[in-house]
């Protein structure tokens, strides 16, 4: 059975109560994680906020290189941590193993950043006296994460928190509890000191309210869906938490009539089929030029034929599983409802559209990836996060028209044109409302930019050295003589 790991034990909750986590693929019972409960979470913060001050003064050359260990002690146990996250996730090993190493490549990135954080010295008009800005951990933050990539978007919020010298309490998502665990469990055995980084599992409406309710918790980061987020953003805001919540995409993709189109082909299939579609950060819409339309959407549906979903597991034998199930009954039911919703106002599915057929398929949640046109703009799938392998393709004349109806989505958080032309790519960089755009590349987050949205994407920036600023507070002070 898996533990939550609190202030240097692993411990199961005060009350006993465990649950089941399930993989989504074949529905076997992968193990079992403590269910935890309000008190459990108190153990948490109470451990993290005892760890504070001496982890907040370690040398930043010291939390470095124990971050350096941890990130190598995670890595020694790479293949085994793939494999459990396949397993209760349901992506293929290849995409788990990527993901593994992604979180090793942030938590490499942001390690190296412990020792480079500076403040500033300030003149100042008073006579004999100067400033200085001293940048100051928070203390006790809490690291919401959901089931989607659970690993990266861990990492993404406790590699900046540790760095900068505070404390972390993880809730990981529900569904997807074990591997997260275990690495906290391997950079704890690498040295990380007691106390300093902890993971608690239950109900987010019980051990992530305390999170946001707990006056000794200073910060929340939280990545999830939007109405979600509002929920945190005004708890956690009713005492003065600093928050960053990365939330819901509808990513438009903008192909131009001189684009590469096999290139802006790989660039669709990946930005949308990747972990079966279920991305805040991936190509929910494709606004594509007459000219190149036809051209793009056969190419597309041609290489979307070869995806055959399956258990991720099992692809070494199969090698056309590029996908794995959706996560749970209750996610490819809201997808099938959007599917159905563009069919009833007229869409036409060009591919997929349906659950696969086979035995093999029966005790999991599987989707078809799925192609649909003449998607009209209310419908659901145009106006809503599509958290699934569902692509809508529009076809558009000018680039006046592709950024109009890009832009017409309450959600900005990526974005991209494909084209050869400056002006084309400089004009949508400018208009394009996101916190990213990308220009003839796969919609990616890499460490080290700064990776966030607008609108109902949410606020606050994870990757980059920018990230560091969400988890220091500026202190002035002024010395005189
Ligand atoms: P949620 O936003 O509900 O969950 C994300 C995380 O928040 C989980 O760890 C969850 O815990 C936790 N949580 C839930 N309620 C609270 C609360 N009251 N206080 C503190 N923490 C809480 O997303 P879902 O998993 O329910 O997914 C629903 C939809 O959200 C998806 O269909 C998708 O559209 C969208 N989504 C978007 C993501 C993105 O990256 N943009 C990521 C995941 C989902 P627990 O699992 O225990 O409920």
């Amino acid at each position: 059975m898996a533990k939550m790991y609190i202030a240097g034990e692993s411990v199961d909750s005060v009350s006993g109560q465990t649950y089941e986590v399930r993989n989504p693929a074949i529905g076997e019972l992968v193990d079992t994680a403590p269910k935890g409960n309000v008190d459990d979470a108190r153990r948490a913060i109470d451990g993290a906020a005892a760890a504070f001050d001496e982890w907040a003064h370690t040398s930043a050359e010291e939390r470095c290189h124990l971050l350096f260990k941890a990130a190598h002690a995670v890595e020694a146990d790479q293949k085994a941590l793939a494999e459990l996250l396949t397993r209760e996730q349901g992506k293929p090993l290849q995409e788990a193993g990527t993901e593994i190493e992604h979180f090793l490549h942030g938590l490499h990135f942001i390690a190296g950043l412990a020792s480079k954080v500076r403040g500033a010295h300030v003149p100042l008009p008073a006579k004999n006296s100067y400033g200085m800005v001293v940048r100051k951990p928070l203390g006790v933050c809490g690291a919401i994460v959901p089931w989607n990539f659970p690993i990266t978007l861990m990492g993404t919020k406790v590699g900046p928190a540790l760095a900068a010298g505070n404390t972390v309490v993880v809730k990981p998502a529900s569904t997807t509890p074990l591997t997260s665990i275990r690495i906290i469990e391997l950079m704890n055995q690498a040295g990380i000191p007691k106390g300093v980084l902890n993971v608690i599992t239950g109900p987010g409406g019980v051990v992530g309210e305390e999170l946001l309710e707990n006056p000794k918790v200073r910060r929340i980061a939280f990545t999830g869906e939007s109405a979600t987020g509002k929920h945190v953003a005004e708890v956690a805001c009713g005492d003065f938490k600093r928050v960053t919540l990365e939330l819901g995409g509808s990513d438009p993709m903008i192909v131009c009539d001189d684009a590469d189109v096999p290139k802006a082909i790989t660039g669709a299939m990946v930005g949308r089929f990747w972990n079966a579609g279920q991305a805040c950060l991936a190509v929910k819409r494709l606004y594509v030029f007459d000219k190149v339309y036809d051209e793009l959407v056969k190419g597309l549906t041609s290489k979307v034929a070869r995806y055959q979903p399956g258990d991720g597991m099992v692809k070494a034998e199969k090698p056309n599983i590029r996908m794995g199930p959706i996560h749970t009954a209750v996610q490819r039911d809201e997808i099938e409802a959007q599917v159905k919703d563009a069919v009833d106002r007229g869409a036409k599915v060009l591919i997929g559209g349906a659950r696969p057929e086979g035995k093999e398929y029966e005790r999991g949640f599987y989707y078809m990836p799925t192609i649909l046109e003449n998607v009209p703009d209310d419908a659901r799938a145009v106006q809503e996060e599509t958290f699934g392998p569902v692509l809508p393709i529009f076809r558009v004349n000018s680039l006046d028209e592709a950024l109009e109806r890009a832009n017409n989505s309450i959600y900005g958080l990526g974005s991209s044109i494909w084209s050869r032309n400056l002006d084309n790519i400089e004009t949508a960089i400018d208009k394009l409302q996101a916190g990213n755009v990308w220009v003839n590349s796969l919609h990616y987050g890499y460490d080290e930019l700064p990776f966030g949205g607008v609108k109902a994407s949410g606020f606050g920036r994870e990757h980059g050295p920018e990230a560091l600023d969400y988890y220091l507070e500026p202190k002035g002070v002024v010395i005189t003589r």
